[in-house]
């Protein structure tokens, strides 16, 4: 059960510290998506909720609309600390809303999602002067997405997403996070999304600190053989698998001539 509230604030626009991008929109506080790997997790210490991360979900009601002026071809990330196609979407669409003032602003957005309903706004997506829609993968394997990414949509369905947006003239992009050690077939991702995708972005999973025990409990429940190379990569900080998938990654995009970038 997910417990839902409205808030309001200020506005939904926030100055953004990540490269490339001017500003991150986060139309909710939460993620009924409940990845159990999330970095985002650390926002539940700014809020008053004591349900676990995936169990709650703050619908924010702005109080202040966009400001055209201000986004006009600036670079708008839709979003870093939730997922704003998360399935209460369906319902109050906020997103949507958004989308519809920044393509009057005619900001540049890049959206990231693990869910089928952004196709609904392809309308939208296509107003706008420069638009990436990316979908995000953690393996190839459903079974491993279920348990891991329990309120998530299917792989099928996600990429039966990027091939209708990709058919649309959307530009795509297929963000394959975080590489699981042992656990994600990147090779396989890559095969299944290649003829709808314009780029790859490729990350390892970093262990921050809320999600270290979490990690280590599910390898230990399910994949048990491999908690000794979790155990070498994230408790004695060993590099060299790093190292060496990152070089079979890299070779592997240059030889298939793929627009992709490795961030380890
Ligand atoms: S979809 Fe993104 S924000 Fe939502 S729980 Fe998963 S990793 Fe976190």
């Amino acid at each position: 059960m997910i417990k839902v509230t409205t808030v309001p604030v200020k506005s939904y626009l926030s100055k953004s510290k990540i490269p490339g991008a001017d500003y991150a929109i986060n139309p909710y506080i939460g993620c009924p998506h409940k990845c159990l790997y999330c970095y985002a997790k650390y926002m539940i210490k700014f809020s008053a909720h004591t349900e676990a991360w995936g169990d709650f979900l703050d619908v924010k009601i702005a109080q202040t609309p966009l400001r055209p002026a201000q986004l006009f071809h600036a670079h708008v990330l839709l979003s870093s600390v939730t997922d704003p196609y998360n399935p209460f979407e369906q319902k109050y669409g906020l997103t949507r809303k958004i989308l519809a003032q920044l393509a009057d602003a005619q900001a540049y957005v890049s959206v990231l999602t693990k869910s089928p309903l952004i196709v609904r706004d392809i309308d939208l997506l296509q107003q706008l002067p420069q638009c990436e829609a990316g979908l995000s993968f953690s393996g190839a394997d459903e079974t491993l997405r279920a348990r891991i990414e329990p309120g998530a949509a299917s792989i099928c369905a996600k990429i039966e997403a990027l091939k209708t947006l990709h058919a649309h003239g959307i530009r795509t992009a297929v963000m394959i996070a975080p590489l699981l050690p042992q656990l994600t077939d990147w090779e396989k991702i890559i095969t299944l999304t290649r003829p709808y995708t314009d780029t790859y972005r490729i990350d390892r999973l970093n262990m921050r600190t809320t999600i270290l025990r979490p990690v280590m409990d599910f390898i230990e429940m399910y994949y048990p053989h491999l908690l000794p190379l979790y155990r070498d990569l994230f408790l004695r900080q060993q590099t060299e698998y790093w190292d060496h998938l990152s070089h079979t990654i890299r070779a592997y995009v240059q030889q298939e001539r793929l627009a992709a970038e490795v961030f380890f």
